[in-house]
């Protein structure tokens, strides 16, 4: 295969990968921080317990939190963290509205379901940003509704929701504020107490740039300290975790040791970079570049730019009968980068992310594979169908 971009050059910086992911998490990570998996940790070490400690200094920090929010890590997947939030913050008799537009805001609605807890849904079309005045009135008639929850970067589409306006119309009302931030914590800049918000949660295996295993949730100490007993779950209690781990340090049940290894030095990393802002910093010029550049092809990108997130961009798929997306995604592959499906039902879409231990450089690297590809497909325009483009 003649690659026109030297992956396997790059693959230096990255420990030895021979593809770079350009998806949502999990992502490329740094040659350090696949290093710090090397050793093994006995849970109930000092180390390992100091290690913790120091992780959830750090994110709580990262989230402006200070001494009226805590951090509890819990093991799993991110999807682990959101029902392990919920559960614990949303009381047995609570009432959440949930804001949805997109996959993940659809997930949060199941996992109130599937745990018994009252849900309202507000639904705005995956292509657009929440309606903050639908929230805003609903929040006006129904006083039985006790917590808002919101996703901040919805990843089905990259759509960013305009979480300050959220977090002001429902401390207006009095509701508590919940979060899925996993696809923006770390590179978007978010205050837990400025927001202002009870609850947020993110995993190792996104902005943060870590290995998956482990997710966590930065929580308004005062109100989780009211939550024993909530949860439908014994290993998704963040009450019974944070107050396990105030007492001794290590965690209930077993750790992720190695990834918590990994997300210690991930974000030692994060800080060198320039904390959110230089994070946040670079995946813009990466995302930059890479819609100038589809763009120059004929690509259009699904949302318009004012909704747009730096994190993933959702791009139309070509028109022309030639292409075909299985196609496209197994040639690029063998070029050393892995696209991502699309998750949307308003028009065929494919993904790509734009976070992870990815540079400008790296991206160019992709055009230069993506004209490349498109070439060997036969695509010359890889324009759109008229009539489902909605980026207007
Ligand atoms: C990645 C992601 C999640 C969690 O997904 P997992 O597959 O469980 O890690 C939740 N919400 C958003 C917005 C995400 O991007």
């Amino acid at each position: 295969m003649a690659a026109d971009y030297n992956v396997l050059e790059r693959a230096g910086r990255t420990g030895e990968n021979h593809e770079f992911l350009l998806t949502p998490g999990p992502l490329t990570t740094s040659k350090s921080v696949k290093a710090a998996m090397q050793r093994d940790w006995g849970s109930w070490d000092q180390p390992f317990i100091d290690l913790t400690a120091e992780i959830c200094t750090g994110l709580n920090t990262m989230a402006g939190g200070g001494d009226d929010f805590v951090c509890v890590p819990i093991q799993g997947s991110g999807t682990f963290a959101v029902e392990a939030m919920l559960g614990t913050m949303v009381p047995r008799g609570g009432h959440c509205a949930v804001l949805v537009n997109g996959a993940y805001g659809e997930r949060i609605v199941k996992i109130l379901e599937v745990m018994g807890r009252c849900c309202t849904i507000l639904r705005s079309p995956e292509t657009k940003a929440y309606d903050v005045a639908a929230l805003d009135e609903a929040l006006r008639d129904d006083c039985t509704i006790t917590h808002v929850a919101a996703v901040h970067c919805e990843t089905t589409s990259g759509v960013l929701n305009p979480l300050n306006a959220i977090a002001v119309v429902t401390a207006r009302h009095g509701r508590a504020l919940l979060v899925d931030a996993m696809s923006s914590f770390a590179a978007l800049p978010i205050d837990v107490r400025a927001l202002p918000c009870d609850g947020l949660v993110s995993s190792a295996n996104k902005c943060i740039q870590g290995v998956p295993g482990m997710g966590f949730a930065i929580l308004r100490r005062k109100a989780l300290a009211t939550t024993a007993g909530n949860a439908h779950s014994l290993s998704l209690d963040l009450h019974d975790q944070w107050v396990y781990m105030e007492k001794s340090g290590r965690w209930r049940f077993t750790p992720p040791t190695h990834s918590a290894a990994a997300l210690a030095v991930a974000i030692d990393e994060h800080t060198g970079e320039g904390g959110v802002g230089g994070r946040g910093g670079r995946y813009a010029s990466n995302h930059g570049v890479l819609v100038r550049g589809m763009r120059e092809m004929g690509f259009e990108t699904l949302l318009a730019d004012a909704v747009q997130s730096p994190i993933i961009t959702a791009f139309l798929e070509p028109a022309d009968s030639r292409f075909s997306f299985e196609r496209f995604y197994d040639l690029l592959a063998a070029r050393g980068f892995v696209v991502y499906p699309g998750k949307l039902t308003v028009a065929p879409t494919f993904r790509i992310g734009t976070i992870g231990a990815i540079e400008a450089e790296d991206i160019r690297g992709l055009l230069k594979a993506v004209r490349s590809v498109l070439n060997e497909m036969g695509v010359r325009d890889a324009a759109p169908a008229r009539e489902t483009t909605a980026a207007e």
